[in-house]
């Protein structure tokens, strides 16, 4: 499986999770899955909050469902808490449906991981050009994509009171209307 797995990613972390897959299904499944998405038969394939959902077209058209809980520190799902359905007359845990459908899910993954690290690094050298004479501005955008979101501890009691000086803010607007601005 080790060449076949080269064609389907080069991250590391999904290599070895797909290796832990195969290693569930039997060779000829394998075989037989890998050639179906080959072939283009998995279509309808939607990410869902719980896992993926498929069809997968062979013989006839079958419908594949995965339900994933919980992933690890690559992001990945716990392939022990991982549940896949497939509709088809197979009565085995992993059909060829199933794997076409998680190779499909693999490539998808990886294509949509490399898109999320290709506009961090555009996003932040455009951040760079376009706020080099702003020092201020840069800090604050800097401060906006932050991993971790600026949240006030639960335990807060400062009561925020707010008043905005609407006579000064209408005078301004009408001086700005006035100008044409
Ligand atoms: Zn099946």
């Amino acid at each position: 499986m080790i060449h076949t797995l080269e064609e389907i990613t080069t991250n590391k972390a999904l290599k070895q999770w797909l290796d832990r897959f195969f290693s569930r299904v039997d060779t000829r499944r394998t075989h037989r899955g890998l050639e179906l998405y080959r072939n283009r038969a998995v279509t309808d394939f939607q990410d869902k909050i719980f896992g993926f959902t498929a069809s997968v077209k062979g013989s006839k058209k079958y419908n594949v469902s995965a339900f994933f809980e919980g992933v690890n520190k690559a992001g990945l799902p716990h392939l022990d808490k991982a549940l896949f359905i497939c509709s088809c007359p197979d009565d085995v845990i992993c059909c060829k449906h199933v794997v076409a459908a998680v190779i499909h899910w693999a490539v998808d993954f990886d294509t949509k991981k490399k898109d999320v690290q290709k506009l961090k690094s555009s996003k932040s050298s455009l951040v760079n050009q376009r706020f080099s004479k702003a020092p201020a501005l840069k800090a604050l955008e800097k401060l906006a994509t932050k991993e971790e979101p600026v949240a006030f501890s639960k335990e807060s009691t400062i009561d925020w009171v707010f008043h905005p000086p609407i006579a000064e803010v209408m005078d301004n607007i009408h001086k700005i209307v006035k100008k044409g601005v």
